[in-house]
């Protein structure tokens, strides 16, 4: 069941599910700097949208940690993919925090200069990367909020997370940022 947070007019979800059956304009890859399709949720886009993804993301060819890049999306419904390249987790205090942030607002900025409304997010970083699905929620939903406050475009932003573990510690993370604003 989805959780839903309104701010000035525009809406944050939580939904449980696959982010390669989002239908918003764009989705987010969790990415590799060399942006080499890899596991996870990264595999699981390249398979289902085909190769396409890959070949343009190949001439591209980097995309430092924090940032974000666009391609077509291939065989996906959604128009475009988003390449976020979120840090691997150290110990917390290597400026993780600050990097997965900026993973966050760049895709989010990259969807604003192509005029989206809708884009999804996966859990960025908290799979092969090692973040602690509890550091991780608060900076990914905060970055989200403020980013929306502060912007007309996107007005839809949906994070598809993908298990129960990952949905509950967003959802309980999201009740109490709701609660504090
Ligand atoms: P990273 O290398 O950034 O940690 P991963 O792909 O390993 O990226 O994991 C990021 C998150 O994506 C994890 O929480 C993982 O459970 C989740 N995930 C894996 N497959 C999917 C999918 N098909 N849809 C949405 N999320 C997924």
């Amino acid at each position: 069941m989805p959780l839903r947070v309104k701010i000035d007019g525009k809406t944050l979800e939580l939904v449980s599910g696959d982010i390669t059956e989002q239908e918003t304009e764009a989705i987010v890859n969790a990415a590799n700097e060399r942006l080499i399709p890899g596991g996870g949720v990264d595999g699981a886009i390249h398979r289902k949208g085909g190769p396409s993804i890959a070949e343009e993301a190949h001439k591209i060819g980097h995309c430092p940690t924090g940032s974000a890049v666009v391609t077509g999306a291939g065989r996906l419904k959604a128009r475009y993919v988003i390449h976020a390249v979120g840090p691997i987790y150290r110990d917390g205090k290597s400026g993780e925090a600050e990097l997965l942030a900026s993973a966050y607002r760049e895709s989010l900025k990259r969807a604003t200069e192509l005029g989206l409304s809708s884009v999804a997010f996966p859990s960025l970083s908290t799979g092969a990367y090692g973040y602690p699905l509890e550091e991780a929620a608060p900076i990914a939903l905060t970055t989200i909020l403020d980013y929306l406050k502060e912007h007309e475009k996107p007005s839809l932003v949906r994070m598809v997370l993908w298990g129960e573990k990952a949905y509950q510690a967003y959802a309980e993370t999201l009740k109490r940022l709701a609660k504090e604003r």
